[in-house]
This record gives C-alpha cells, structure tokens and sequence, in this order.
C-alpha cells in the first residue's frame, strides 16, 4: 500500500529532533572510509526532505544508498523516511539493518529501536511495537523519556489496564472508566461517521483506528498528552474527550491516508477536518458567528493561507471549513483530492484557475456580513468550534 507523505506532529518530542540528532550523530560517528560522499549525500538527503517533492527525496535517497550502502546513521535516515512515507515494510526492513549492524553507536541502535517501535504499532504489531520501545526505554536519556512518551501515547504502558476496550468495523474504542459516555453508542456513532466520510476521501486505512476515549482532557492532561482531542493520522490514533464532534478527528486520519500532501497548510489541513466534522451546521452562519464573537470584522484569507500557528483556532476552523466546503462544491471532489497533496495557495491557482480568486473574493465579502440573527438560536447552533488536534 502507498502511503502519505510527512504531516506536521506538533507534539512529537522524538520527531522534532530527529534532523538536528542526525546531525549530531555525523559529527561524532568515526569517519566512513568515503566521508566527503557520506557528508554531501546526508546534507542533500537532509535538505530535500524538508522541501522536495516526494520523487525527488526518492532520487536523492537512492543515490545516497548506492554512495554509502551500509551506513548505520543512513539506514536509520532511509527508515525514518520511510516510516514517514512508506511502505512500512521497507521502513521494518531499515531499521532492522540498523539493529543489526555490528557498527551502529548505541545512540543510533536506540533511536532505531524507537523508530521500529512506532513503525510496527502502524503495521498493527502492538506488541513488537511495546518490546521495541521498551529497548528504546532502557537506553535512558532523551530518547529514552520519548520511547516512555510514546508507550503512553499509544496505550501501552500500565496506566489503561482499566479501561474498556469495544470493537466494531474500523475501530477500537478504549474507554476510561467513569466516562460520562454510553460506549456502545460511542462506538456506533463514530464507526457510521468514519463510512460517511471516507464515502468521500475513499481511503484505505492500514488498521483499525484506536480512539481513547477519556473522562475528561484534564485526566489526559495530568497524565501527560496534550489537551484533547487529537490524531496521529499516521498511526491510526485519536484521543478523544466527550463532547467533541463526531467526525473532525476521524477526518484528519482519512484525509491523510487518501492524501500525498508532502506540502500541508495548517488553512487546508484544519479546514478539511472542520469541514468533515459532521456537525449539521451552515458554514457561512457559523464562520460568521465565531468571527463576531471574536471581534474579527473582516478576513485575508491570503494570510491565513500563509499562517503556521499564529491565528487562533477560533478563526483557523470556521473560515478552513468554509473555503474547503466552497472549493468542492464548485470544484467537486476529484479536483479537491488532486489539490490535497501540495495545499500552498500557489497550488490552489494552479489546480483552480480564476475559480479560486473567485471563491476568495466571495469569501472575505461574505465574512466582512454580520451573521444572521435570526439564526443565532437555531437548534443546531454548534456552542464551539472544532477542538484542536
Ligand atoms: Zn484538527
């Protein structure tokens, strides 16, 4: 199976460091034999995973195994890659090299065991997965508190032997004892919200997607993950508090597995997910509401195009809802999917034409109208926007 390509973590301590831990592993690993190709094939692999196109890091990751084949520090980097951007066999496979070279320092052998550890809990090996960060775990250090991060994160540490595990088609829901939750209709609910929306992205999913379900986000938080709800699209994950919307996390992960969105935008990627929250609500009512709450008269929708977290979720979720919505209604759904892969504005005119400036000028117009009041007590009057993931 294919698979998509590199999506923002933003509370992945193990993935932030990765690049600058590369680099420190090259400046204190003995010299290769071909240190000056080994050098220049790390620096060019380093340089195009974080703005090339998927084919092109491809080429330079091929060229880099012919130069220098039987590097640790490469291996390890050809399996990051590839638990990135598939196929996770070939990521096992790496990182199983990496294991099993005679000459990988122990701080690269850790950080394969953790990488493998995050891999196999994609391929569904829940308990390779558990043995290899507990590899990771005894290694101590940084790497060692991350390899403890994700056996948290991932439900494999000791604090969910509680909890009450339900399956249906494509999910397995983990409940926290005390949730103020009905979990068989927990279940049913998300399981018909996950047909409704890949009715549209059409996706297939590695695995059945683990949601945990938790009384409260401050439990979550007290025990140490991010206020709630969020996904790990790549692992098929959510963790998920009542009261959210049925679909906004559910569409992360489907999106991300329909996707190649080597280029995401924070607009696109929350938009989408807001856009597929199932919640019965008209966007440009609601997008409306939220800005008057907020104070915001009117929009640049260019500058939220641009925007890598400095505009707050209030105005992020409704107006990204809003322009995806307008986008597949004039554009349908396949011009949409193909725009998916690179989300920059630059794309959308591509991919759009004069329909985008279109659909931006309308837009800013529309969103510069006071909403509705008439409408403000309508029963379906949604009390939030989408909760961040
Ligand atoms: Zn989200």
């Amino acid at each position: 199976m294919s698979r998509p390509a590199v999506q923002p973590r933003p509370f992945d301590p193990a993935r932030a460091c990765a690049l600058a831990f590369l680099a420190l592993v090259l400046a204190l690993a003995p010299l290769a034999p071909c240190t000056d190709a080994r050098a220049q094939t790390l620096d060019d692999l380093r340089r195009a995973y974080d703005s090339q196109p998927p084919d092109r890091v491809e080429s330079v990751l091929q060229s880099a195994l012919r130069s220098v084949p039987d590097d640790p520090a490469l291996l390890l980097f050809a399996g990051e890659m590839r638990a990135d951007r598939g196929p996770l066999p070939e990521a096992e496979s790496f990182l199983r090299r990496v294991l099993a070279s005679s000459g990988a320092p122990p701080a690269v052998r850790q950080r394969a065991h953790l990488e493998l550890g995050r891999t196999l809990y994609e391929r569904d090996d829940p308990a390779g997965a558990h043995a290899q960060l507990d590899s990771a775990l005894a290694g101590g250090g940084e790497l060692g508190q991350a390899a403890r991060w994700y056996l948290h994160l991932l439900g494999l540490d000791g604090s969910y032997g509680d909890w009450r595990t339900l399956e249906s088609e494509h999910l397995r829901v983990h409940v926290q004892p005390g949730t103020p939750v009905d979990p068989e209709w927990f279940l049913g609910s998300r399981e018909d919200g996950l047909k409704e929306i890949q009715g549209f992205f059409g996706a297939q999913l590695p695995k059945k997607i683990d949601v945990y379900l938790w009384r409260s986000s401050e439990d979550a938080q007290r025990s140490g993950l991010p206020p709630l709800g969020f996904a790990r699209p790549s692992m098929c994950l959510i963790h998920a508090r009542p009261g959210q919307s049925r679909g906004h996390e559910l569409a992360h992960v489907a999106e991300y597995w329909a996707d190649l969105a080597w280029r995401p935008t924070r607009l696109i990627r929350e938009g989408t997910a807001a856009a597929f929250d199932l919640n019965a609500v008209d966007r440009l009512w609601f997008a409306r509401t939220v800005l008057q709450r907020a104070g915001v008269t009117s929009v640049s929708v260019e500058q939220l195009w641009a925007d890598r977290g400095e505009a707050p979720e209030t105005v992020i979720y409704p107006v990204g809802a809003l322009l995806v919505r307008r986008l597949i209604d004039r554009g349908g759904r396949d011009r949409f999917l193909a725009f998916l892969p690179d989300q920059s504005l630059e794309n959308a005119g591509r991919v759009y034409g004069d329909t985008l400036t279109q659909i931006i000028a309308e837009t800013e117009r529309d969103l510069a109208q006071p909403a509705a009041p008439a409408q403000q007590d309508t029963p379906e009057k949604p009390s939030a926007p989408a909760p961040p993931s």
